[in-house]
């Protein structure tokens, strides 16, 4: 999936999160995973360059992580 339009970006995303009923995570927990990768070195242009996902569609997600389990909920998973 090859966009740059920033809008048609967020469409697409916004399309496929309507797909996922059930597997959307709370919007405290999105943001809070967001809040981390835009702080990443591997954040490019809204795109994590360690899996390739656009992070707002991955970070809205309850089965994605984060491919180097930088999210605080991930860590709280490892931990278990
Ligand atoms: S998913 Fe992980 S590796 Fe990718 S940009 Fe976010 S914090 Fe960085």
């Amino acid at each position: 999936m090859v966009q740059t339009d920033p809008n048609q970006v967020a469409q697409t995303i916004a399309d496929q999160l309507a797909l996922e009923v059930g597997n959307i995570v709370p919007a405290a927990v999105r943001d809070a995973r967001l809040a981390v990768c835009t702080q990443c070195p591997f954040f490019q242009n809204g795109t994590c360059t360690q899996c390739g996902c656009y992070v707002r569609f991955r970070a809205s997600l309850k089965n994605k992580h984060c491919p180097l389990n930088h999210w605080f909920d991930d860590k709280e998973h490892l931990s278990d």
